[in-house]
């Protein structure tokens, strides 16, 4: 394919000033960008005519060569040819280190600190309530060990990538504002690696999976978070590691339930406990404790038991537990005890005012009334 006339590519007269070139360049390099033209092949064709065109027309010697000969035929020595992206980086670098002040200084490869990780963890309601310390398998990148986070075989097989100079970045004019991008050729690491780490295979860093031991702290529950300082995945070029977050879920208890740091559950006992009164077990997070049940004690009704709930996370303190009686009716029952009730149903009314034994019905009964005067 014929090559198209420099001048021509850049859109500048053939007598044209070195300052006049650049200025055509940059334009034309501006408008062809890969980056502005993501995916597209003929801004990318574009861009690098006119770099190639550059790179003679900037050139005292080639341009002088150029304006004699032409284009040098392929093969042929002393001619651009086609520039790789090295070539082209040098012209990109010199040309924008004039306008926006050229490569980042103090460059070198990029530092990234470690990802964050999280580890979704369950566990049951007393681990929740007292503590519990445990390992867990993580999954992470860490620095590679044969090449130490290099990335590469040896030292002598890292070079500084020669289009950022190590910066990892490139600066693009856009409009009025001047846009740092990635570097196109060592992707924004700043170097490039001729033979990779064979351990690693350049990226330096290794999947690996760590146990990590776990402390949880007594008085946690659902939605906590932990935090592990320096325990997620490794940074890279020496860069500090990410944090390993714990997230909590507790379990569900057979018998209690919690609401921050007290303890609730349910007790059911008999109308003839409820009724004449009596001590029942109770469980607690320490074992059995029996609990004094006043005659006459209402369905529902609540006790508190101090201090007998969860640890709170910070301070010496405790929660409470609370326990709600559930006063239950008997079903089934056998021709003697229908007997009995029929008999207590009955008593009631020759020993006391039936107000003095059903309080609650009785103020029901008179309100009852009360509506339908
Ligand atoms: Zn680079
Ligand atoms: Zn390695």
């Amino acid at each position: 394919m014929a090559k198209r006339d420099y001048y021509e590519i850049l859109g500048v007269a053939r007598g044209s000033t070195d300052e006049e070139i650049k200025k055509a360049y940059r334009k034309v390099a501006l408008k062809y960008h890969p980056d502005r033209n993501p995916g597209n092949a003929e801004a990318e064709a574009k861009f690098k005519e006119a770099s190639e065109a550059y790179a003679v027309l900037s050139d005292k010697a080639k341009r002088s060569q150029y304006d004699q000969f032409g284009h040098v035929p392929e093969g042929m020595g002393g001619g651009p040819g086609e520039p790789g992206f090295g070539g082209f980086g040098d012209i990109f670098g010199d040309i924008f280190s004039d306008f926006f002040g050229g490569p980042r200084a103090g460059g070198g490869r990029q530092a990234r600190r470690g990802a964050d990780l999280q580890y979704n963890m369950e566990i049951s309601f007393m681990e929740a309530a007292f503590g519990h310390s445990t390992e867990v398998n993580i999954p992470r990148l860490e620095t590679c060990d044969q090449c130490g986070g290099l990335g590469a075989k040896s030292s002598r097989d890292v070079e500084v990538c020669p289009v950022c100079q190590g910066s990892g970045q490139q600066r693009i004019q856009q409009g009025f504002f001047s846009v740092a991008t990635t570097c196109s050729r060592c992707r924004g690491e700043g170097r490039i690696i001729r033979t990779p780490c064979p351990k690693c295979h350049g990226d330096g860093r290794l999947r690996q999976t760590r146990r990590i031991r776990v402390t949880i702290p007594a008085g946690v529950d659902s939605g906590a978070r932990l935090k592990l300082n320096g325990e997620g995945e490794h940074g890279t070029n020496g860069a500090p590691p990410g944090d390993l977050y714990i997230a909590i879920s507790v379990k569900p208890h057979p018998f209690f339930e919690r609401d921050r740091f007290d303890v609730y559950c349910e007790i059911p006992v008999t109308f003839v406990q409820a009724a004449l009164g009596t001590d029942i077990v109770v469980p607690t997070l320490e074992g059995k404790v029996e609990l004094k049940i006043p005659a006459g004690t209402q369905s529902g009704r609540q006790f508190r038991m101090p201090r007998k709930g969860i640890p709170q996370l910070r301070g010496g303190s405790r929660g409470d537990q609370y326990v709600r009686v559930i006063v239950e009716i008997p079903t089934n029952l056998n021709d003697r005890q229908r007997e009995l009730l029929r008999e207590f149903g009955e008593a009631g009314d020759e020993t006391r005012r039936k107000e003095e034994n059903y309080p609650l019905k009785n103020r029901f009964v008179e309100r009852f009334k009360d509506l339908f005067k």
